[in-house]
């Protein structure tokens, strides 16, 4: 058994945030548990290319105050050129511009995996516990016990900060969690949890140099989003979108090839002469997804006010994007929630 004063369950955005804050205020006896063998949860960037959260705005003020301090550094989504939109795949592409008056997103410079890394620098990899599934939430009597496959862990506060559906897999000391909080957490759908996105990477920005953004619109095609996604010291070269949820079932090789069919139908054949081609279906990763899916493409309302009470006599407190009722969903909702998180944990 192993005893700390706080317990986090989650190295995701919102976890790390709150032990950051836990960090700077001087309370250093926390442990934290993931059950994937990484942190930063749907924030994950491989070979320069974000698979899960990338672009924020000015009015996420708790991202950009929070890099800020980190001293990581963001820059413009680059838009420059003509942008595709299919509206029809019958009908020639149209083409539209940016209006440069009105700044595109921002992205966060060495991918949004750059603050996950740098709020663990902070905080010490030595209190992330990975590869660590968390299966049951216990009320004792001035302490909580939280139950892993190999390990007991007991604590004066534990916050959860596992998206909520995903959350209801664990046993929690059931009488003791009203039912319309299980209710709750069933409801509430994971962000992004239907996504698949896919990243090329290659020697040249080709569409650059046709006068194209590498912008690419429409919910008809077999990608119904794209952007450049080159890094921010232009050296290496990427594209990286949404592909449509209708590609799902059909064999991976099969995806691959109209997805590329599609890109250089708008974008040009040097498509084809990728470096490294690769795909994520999020619906598919256990850790953020359950196996119903749901397709939805508008952010719903988050920060269910079930989330926002404690439990087990204020020692088990709720946390994460989606129980955010500040941009709900999003990275400025995970690290809302991460402060708060942290203000309950040290009252
Ligand atoms: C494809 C995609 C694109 C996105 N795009 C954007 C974007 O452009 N802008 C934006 O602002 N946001 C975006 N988001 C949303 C953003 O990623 C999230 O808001 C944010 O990362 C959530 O952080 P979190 O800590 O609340 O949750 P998570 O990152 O989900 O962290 C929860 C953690 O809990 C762990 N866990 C799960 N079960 C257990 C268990 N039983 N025991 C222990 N640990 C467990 C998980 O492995 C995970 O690490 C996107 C998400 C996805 C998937």
């Amino acid at each position: 058994m192993i005893k700390k004063k706080y317990v986090i369950i989650g190295a995701g955005l919102s976890g790390l945030t709150t032990a950051y804050m836990l960090q700077k205020h001087g309370e250093t006896d926390f442990l934290i548990l993931e059950s994937r063998d990484r942190s930063g949860g749907r924030i994950y960037t491989e070979k320069g290319i974000d698979y899960g959260a990338t672009w924020f705005h000015n009015h996420h003020e708790n991202v950009n105050a929070l890099l800020d301090e980190l001293e990581v550094n963001k820059f413009y989504q680059y838009s420059k050129g003509k942008s595709v939109l299919v509206y029809n795949t019958m009908a020639p592409a149209h083409y539209f511009e940016n209006d440069p008056n009105s700044p595109s997103a921002y992205r966060i410079a060495g991918g949004s995996t750059a603050m996950i890394d740098k709020l663990i620098s902070k905080i010490g990899n030595d209190k992330i516990q990975l590869n660590t599934t968390v299966t049951e939430i216990n009320n004792r009597e001035a302490t909580v016990e939280v139950v892993a496959e190999k390990e007991t862990y007991v604590a004066q506060k534990v916050v959860v900060t596992i998206p909520p559906r995903i959350a209801t897999r664990i046993d929690f000391t059931s009488e003791e969690l009203p039912k319309s909080v299980r209710k709750s957490m069933k409801d509430t759908h994971t962000w992004m949890s239907n996504a698949i996105k896919v990243g090329l990477t290659f020697k040249t920005p080709f569409w650059r140099n046709k006068n194209l953004s590498g912008t690419l619109i429409g919910q008809v095609g077999v990608v119904t989003d794209l952007y450049d996604h080159s890094d921010v010291a232009d050296k290496t070269f990427s594209l990286m979108g949404f592909v449509n949820e209708g590609m799902r079932d059909v064999t991976a090789e099969e995806r691959k090839q109209r997805i590329l069919e599609h890109l250089q139908k708008y974008l040009g054949e040097e498509v084809l002469d990728y470096i490294s081609y690769q795909e994520k279906d999020w619906s598919k990763d256990k850790n953020t997804s359950c196996n119903k899916i749901k397709s939805i493409y508008m952010s719903p309302r988050y920060g269910n006010p079930d989330f926002a009470k404690t439990y087990f006599n204020r020692k088990l407190i709720f946390s994460g994007a989606e129980t955010s009722p500040v941009h709900g969903g999003y990275m400025d909702g995970a690290i809302y929630s991460g402060l708060l998180t942290a203000k309950k944990m040290i009252d």
